[in-house]
């Protein structure tokens, strides 16, 4: 990419016309809230990402649907209600300043999460989706989002420790050093569990006493896979 341009996207493409207007962006957020999310500012968050920009331009019709999207490389960005779920979970005790996302894919839920907290630490294993992002990320003016190329089950060591951690695919096991890289009081949310099976999203936090663990609801993700390509 060295050098390249990027053009800036203009507030008409970020607004979005017809399926992606504000109006259609509103529905989504009746719908979210009906489903129970409440933190207003996740909601608000919410409404202004244009989630189309992070899908190809086919399918940018169905981006405020209530529906996961292909992105490529066989990876799905999740269904906004999860994305806002976890955000709102990863947000509950505070207001986390160094977060870690692991599972950059689309790119969409790293910018959610860049509205709402200091620094945002984001790693993808397959680097065509990362090069994707990045360009997303600069095009729209983002500045607190740091991209890596890695294997982010063994998290980020250099940039540790975290306030809080998200992953968004699913591992069998919670990573170890995942744990090992979240502060004290800080929260970590994952699915759990295998590919096709049920999972269950889960949320730990930290305090003096060890960790806690909590079993929230059944989802579903892509697996967390070893190595990068
Ligand atoms: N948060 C993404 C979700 C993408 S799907 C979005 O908003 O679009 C999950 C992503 O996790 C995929 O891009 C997949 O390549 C990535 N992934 C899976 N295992 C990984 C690992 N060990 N390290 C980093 N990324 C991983």
């Amino acid at each position: 990419m060295g050098g390249e341009s990027v053009r800036a996207v203009t507030p008409q493409q970020i607004q979005g016309i017809g399926m992606t207007s504000q109006r259609t962006r509103n529905r989504l957020l009746l719908r979210l809230r009906e489903r129970g999310i409440t933190d207003e500012k996740v909601l608000k968050t919410m409404a202004s990402v244009p989630r189309h920009l992070f899908v190809d331009e086919a399918l940018a019709s169905r981006s405020y649907e209530d529906t996961a999207l292909p992105i490529g490389n066989g990876q799905t960005l999740s269904q906004p209600y999860v994305v806002a779920r976890m955000t709102e979970l990863l947000l509950a005790a505070g207001s986390p300043q160094r977060v870690l996302e692991v599972g950059t894919g689309s790119g969409y839920q790293t910018a959610i999460l860049s509205h709402l907290v200091e620094e945002v630490f984001s790693v993808e294993r397959i680097e065509p989706l990362l090069a994707q992002a990045r360009l997303r990320f600069k095009a729209l003016g983002y500045c607190n989002i740091h991209l890596a190329h890695a294997d982010g089950g063994w998290g980020w060591l250099e940039e540790a420790p975290f306030d809080a951690i998200m992953v968004t695919a699913a591992a069998e096991t919670v990573p170890d050093a995942l744990l090992e890289q979240l502060r004290p009081q800080g929260r970590l949310v994952l699915p759990v569990g295998k590919q096709g099976r049920e999972q269950v999203l889960m949320l730990l936090s930290k305090d003096a006493k060890g960790v806690h663990r909590q079993a929230l609801e059944s989802v579903r993700f892509v697996p967390l896979l070893e190595g990068f390509i």
